[in-house]
């Protein structure tokens, strides 16, 4: 623990988390927008959840054998002595909020999206914070695989219109209550045959979920891994139909795709549907989109017996690899010559934005050069003078800076000049 020692002389940000800067924040709140345009068009609604819960909702949700609770969890005890925890992920937290609020009455299915921090205690590194952003989307009560096909489409959607390209979507079914178990002891069998190859963390593996040794990165996991039996070669009739139905419906869309029995998802609770959107973007393939379908997990939680599928993206991946170009936007900066003119400028400045003009009005008092100095610094697009001549006639000079060009009118007028230029 002494690196965290907070031995620090200056003020500095928690370790692993990280400001957002006014230079930044255009390309995320572009991104949000696009989000919020995109799956609002599927009928889609935002679902905002507390960032912190009690730890025992993820303790289950996430579920006993998850990396993320075992070794990545920001928990601590609260004043009032309850341990609670920064949400890892936000499913458990939605499906909580179903519960606790009964939303499962509502006639099914539930589209649900969120965005939002989450956290996750692991050795900050390049790229990766302990205070990540995520991008979810959550459909509850919708077994038909249309809706896993849906999904995909609806993140294709989005990526595009970030202008995220060379991206491949891998898809894989992980099987069921019915079919997994018999897979499972294929799986420990041939992976049992291999355990002095395998690292001790696929040892352990092989007993408690062996569908994660295809997680593993090391070479000799991956090798011994190729020549595992494949969950496709051995779903039920139920699962092998919603895997073709599903992929029927992606060739409908025209969604080109591959199959990849190793995509297999982090988390324990997952079922059926799998798939991951990966970019080549940044050289390395990275995934940007990951989901699936997870139907035991309500009733896992103790809640009704819903299915659900749902995918995450991270931010700060999606913005590293989208094509966002943010203008800075028009602006009307006021040069004020004068008390009088100073006071006008406030009552003029809240009668351009009432306009929907974006107006910067500095209350420093300077000369007429210097303001229009201090515009051109500012890359304001027009200047609109107001001197103790103009305040008597009632008529101001608009100056468009890129021209040079001026006009001279009442505030009506030139509320309709610049909406008219911008
Ligand atoms: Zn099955
Ligand atoms: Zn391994």
């Amino acid at each position: 623990m002494s690196e965290e020692a907070p031995a620090k002389k200056e003020l500095a940000a928690v370790k692993g988390t990280k400001d957002i800067l006014p230079a930044e924040v255009g390309a995320w709140q572009a991104a949000e927008a696009a989000v919020r345009g995109t799956f609002e068009l599927y009928g889609y609604r935002e679902l905002r959840a507390p960032v912190l819960e009690y730890t025992e909702l993820f303790e289950k949700g996430t579920g006993a054998t998850s990396d993320v609770v075992v070794k990545e969890m920001y928990t601590f005890i609260d004043k009032g002595g309850r341990s609670v925890t920064l949400r890892p992920e936000y499913t458990p937290s939605v499906a909580r909020a179903i519960i606790e609020h009964r939303l499962d009455l509502q006639p099914a299915p539930l589209r649900f999206y969120y965005m939002g921090p989450m956290f996750r205690y692991d050795k900050p590194q390049k790229g990766r914070y302990r205070q990540f952003h995520q991008i979810d989307v959550e459909v509850f009560g919708e077994k038909d695989p249309a809706i896993d096909a849906e999904i995909v489409e609806m993140a294709h959607a989005l990526l595009s219109r970030l202008g995220v390209g060379e991206t491949k979507t891998l898809v894989n079914s992980v099987g069921c209550e019915a079919c997994r178990p018999g897979y499972h002891a294929l799986l420990r069998a041939a992976a049992g045959a291999k355990r002095a190859v395998l690292c001790p963390d696929c040892q352990r593996k092989i007993e408690t979920n062996p569908l994660r040794i295809f997680d593993c990165k090391l070479e000799p996991c991956r090798e011994a891994a190729a020549s595992f039996p494949r969950i496709t070669d051995h779903l039920c009739p139920e699962c092998r139909d919603h895997f073709d139905r599903f992929r029927a419906c992606l060739d409908l869309y025209g969604i080109p795709f591959e199959v990849d029995p190793t995509l297999v998802r982090g988390l324990d609770y997952y079922t059926k549907t799998a798939f991951e959107i990966v970019t080549t973007k940044l050289g390395s393939q990275n995934a940007i989109c990951g989901g699936g379908r997870y139907d035991d997990m309500m009733k896992e939680f103790g809640g009704p017996d819903i299915c659900a599928i749902g995918f995450a993206m991270g931010m700060e991946r999606l913005l590293a690899v989208a094509d966002i170009t943010v203008d800075r936007g028009k602006f009307l900066y006021i040069a004020h010559l004068g008390d009088e003119a100073r006071r006008a400028a406030m009552t003029l400045a809240r009668q351009f934005r009432r306009a929907g003009i974006e107006c910067l009005l500095e209350y420093k008092v300077r000369g007429l050069k210097a303001h229009l100095g201090r515009a051109s610094k500012l890359e304001a697009s027009w200047v609109l003078i107001v001197g103790d001549d103009e305040l008597k006639a009632g008529r101001f000079p608009l100056k468009e800076m890129a021209s040079g060009t001026q006009t001279v009118g009442t505030p009506e007028d030139l509320i309709r000049t610049v909406n008219g230029d911008a």
